[in-house]
């Protein structure tokens, strides 16, 4: 591929020193039946530097030479062109022609005619003058001849430009002209129709998106169009023709204009202050300098102007080159804005090759850069549009991530607040069912216990899990609609999450970005449930014994105990119990007062609430248990102590025997606890009193 573009321009620096100019000056006769007759090529040209007289260019007449070995093509000075060209009429008709220099821009076009060693003005056209005076309105510069029957004349070009000096001249036959303009014409209509249509697409994109980048396309584009408009003779046929001043400034201007917005386009579109920061930097300083001398077309000579705008033009030009290859194809964006440049050089290029003859020129090779900046500008907007559409993308998923945070905000609130896992999971459910907007669900655990549900009838609760576990295991009919699991591994906890709906699909984007915060904050909650839990109970227990301590036994005692129902009170405390420690030592000590406890806890297992009181004190509290049932229990207690001893690692063991003190409140007796033990205390005393191993009971 190098290799082909390197040959390329080989090949094109070849044609253009060496393209042979046609020799054949002398007189163009005009063929009988002409429709296109293109004069450059048999044109001599004078430079006149010192202005001189229409007169004296007569004199000059041997020093005109072939426009094509001048090739002054480009000069930008105050010099007068002159052009010379000898046209012969040998038909017998007088032939009424139209002379058409193809680029508008030049500031005066003088035609003179030479009869009888005279100079004879016939008309004069070009930027300096409104467009309204020119005899035949078109938008290059048309010039009429009648040429006499069998006569040759010599016709000569006086050329003024303030900018570039460029004159390609056509001969043309008025119906072959107005033929081919009409083709003209329909070309450019479509091609400034869908400029124009870009430029009011994107203008309303702009107003509905207040997208910067949108901004920076339309007024570059407007200023390409303008720009083009110019070049063709548009904007002086149909815009500024009654103001020639502006009209030979309005090049410079639109040129600097179109750099400017160009590169602030690329700028914004391509990122280029994240990807080339130098480059950014430096685009931004050119930038200013743009905007700057967009005053200066109102102040600085034309010629100036044109220099200033031609040296800006080229520094854009390799800013663009030095941008393609720093962005490359790194960014979708990028892509999009290589192939539109590229687009556009390809068709420049193809009308340069074809300007060399190093391809056919066809309509297509002639209007390749017009076709070429339609299609880099459709690309630009598809790519700024494709830019735009990613970014809202983006944007919704930002907001809906937001969305989602908020809502688990609020659940984990939520969870925390409530007691146990039940509560929990129901709390989790509606979460999970707020962000997929499912309507149906249940938690279900390992063990395929419902935990919690929601819009889940009870009759219907085993019918769904079922369903459930047969689609787990892959053989079952989906939940009606989609379904989604959430499984949860926490500790020793396994369960599932299953919400389902008939109308959602679940949005997996969404899901994805919650779940696994979700999933994080229901685990930890869990395990910070549990602790609390496990601290609960451990704080609720006497260490050595594992029945209630005092406080917790108390609290409970309170809650069960109402003053509408019998209850009764025990307080038990061993006997001689300090004799145990002196003889065998604390340690045992200990583990009588635990076997004690033990059997104390089998007597009256599910019959009541036991706890250690202190010490080798125990205290136990029957709701709801008549006088009579409770001392029966309290008497199965010295009976289980005759029977059951502590057995000591030596192979002895210990007897031992307790002292209880009884308290019964009947209903309407309003004993309050802290009475109840009080009175069971005083029992005790008698009971320990009275010989001890025995049950004492209050009058
Ligand atoms: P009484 O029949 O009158 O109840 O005689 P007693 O020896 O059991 O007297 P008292 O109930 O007043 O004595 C309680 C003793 O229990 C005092 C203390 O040293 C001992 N003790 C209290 N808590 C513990 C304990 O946790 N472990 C051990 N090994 N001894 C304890
Ligand atoms: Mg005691
Ligand atoms: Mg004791």
């Amino acid at each position: 591929m190098k290799k082909f573009v390197v040959l390329l321009f080989i090949t094109f620096a070849f044609s253009v020193i060496f393209v042979p100019g046609v020799s054949a000056y002398a007189s163009v006769t005009i063929p009988d039946s002409l429709k296109e007759l293109d004069l450059t090529n048999q044109l001599e040209i004078y430079l006149d530097q010192d202005h001189l007289s229409d007169q004296q260019i007569l004199n000059k007449g041997g020093e005109f030479v072939p426009l094509s070995k001048s090739n002054p093509s480009g000069d930008i000075s105050d010099t007068v062109y002159w052009l010379k060209v000898n046209l012969e009429n040998d038909t017998r008709r007088q032939r009424d022609l139209l002379l058409e220099i193809k680029k508008p821009h030049l500031s005066s076009v003088t035609l003179f005619s030479l009869e009888h060693d005279r100079l004879l003005k016939e008309d004069t056209v070009g930027y300096r003058y409104p467009f309204d005076k020119r005899d035949y309105k078109h938008r290059n510069l048309v010039l009429t001849l009648n040429l006499k029957p069998n006569v040759s004349t010599t016709y000569f070009l006086k050329i003024e430009t303030d900018s570039f000096f460029q004159a390609p001249v056509s001969l043309w036959d008025p119906i072959a002209f107005s033929e081919a303009n009409y083709m003209n014409q329909s070309f450019f209509g479509v091609f400034y129709g869908i400029m124009l249509a870009m430029i009011l697409y994107n203008t309303f994109l702009f107003l509905s998106l207040k997208e910067k980048s949108y901004l920076y396309y339309i007024l570059f584009v407007s200023g390409f169009t303008m720009m083009q408009a110019i070049w063709d003779g548009f904007a002086f046929q149909f815009v500024w023709g009654d103001f020639p001043w502006w009209a030979l400034r309005s090049n410079s201007f639109f040129i600097i204009w179109t750099s400017l917005f160009a590169l602030l386009f690329a700028k914004h579109f391509l990122h280029l202050k994240e990807y080339a920061p130098v480059l950014h930097k430096v685009v931004t300083i050119f930038n200013k300098v743009c905007a700057l001398c967009l005053v200066l077309p109102f102040f600085v000579s034309i010629g100036t102007m044109t220099m200033i705008s031609t040296v800006l033009a080229t520094v854009f030009v390799l800013f663009l080159i030095a941008i393609a290859l720093t962005v490359r194809l790194k960014t979708r964006e990028a892509r999009f804005y290589l192939t539109a440049w590229s687009l556009l050089f390809i068709g420049v290029l193809l009308n340069l090759l074809s300007a060399y003859q190093l391809v056919p020129l066809t309509d297509l090779s002639l209007f390749a850069p017009k076709v070429g900046a339609v299609v880099e500008v459709l690309v630009l907007s598809l790519g700024l549009a494709d830019q735009i559409k990613r970014m809202r993308k983006e944007k919704e998923r930002e907001t809906k991530k937001y969305y989602v945070q908020t809502l688990l905000q609020n659940a984990v609130k939520q969870m925390s607040a409530v007691e146990g896992l039940e509560r929990l999971s129901e709390e989790g459910l509606h979460c999970l069912m707020d962000v997929s907007h499912f309507e149906k669900g249940f938690y279900l655990t390992k063990e395929g216990k419902v935990l919690s549900k929601v819009n889940v009838p009870a009759e219907l609760e085993d019918f769904y899990i079922k369903q459930y576990v047969s689609l787990k295991n892959g053989n079952g009919d989906i939940l009606d609609g989609s379904t989604f699991t959430v499984p949860i591994t926490c500790g020793s906890h396994t369960g599932h999450f299953v919400i389902w709906s008939t109308q959602e699909e679940v949005d997996l984007t969404v899901m994805e970005s919650f779940l696994p915060a979700f999933i994080e904050q229901f685990t930890s909650l869990i395990d910070q449930k549990e602790k609390i839990q496990t601290l609960k109970k451990s704080a609720m227990k006497d260490h050595l014994t594992k029945l209630f301590n005092r406080k917790y036994f108390l609290e409970k005692a309170n809650e069960v105990f109402t003053e509408t129902e019998p209850a009764s009170l025990l307080l038990i405390d061993i006997d001689h119990f300090k004799k145990i420690n002196d003889q065998y030592g604390h340690l045992v000590g200990d583990e009588a007062i635990i076997f004690a406890a033990d059997l104390i806890k089998k007597v009256f297992h599910d019959k009541g609430i036991v706890g250690r009181f202190g010490g080798e004190e125990f205290i136990v509290f029957l709701e709801n248990a008549e006088e009579q049932q409770a001392l029966e229990t309290a008497n199965q207690l010295l009976e289980a102590f005759r029977h059951e001893s502590l057995q000591l690692d030596d192979g002895t063991s210990i007897y031992l025997t307790v002292s209880i003190g009884f308290c019964c409140s009947q209903p309407l007796s309003f004993l309050t606890i802290g009475e109840m033990i009080q009175l069971a205390d005083e029992q005790l005393y008698t009971a320990k009193r009275n010989g001890r191993n025995q049950v004492a009971v209050g009058s």
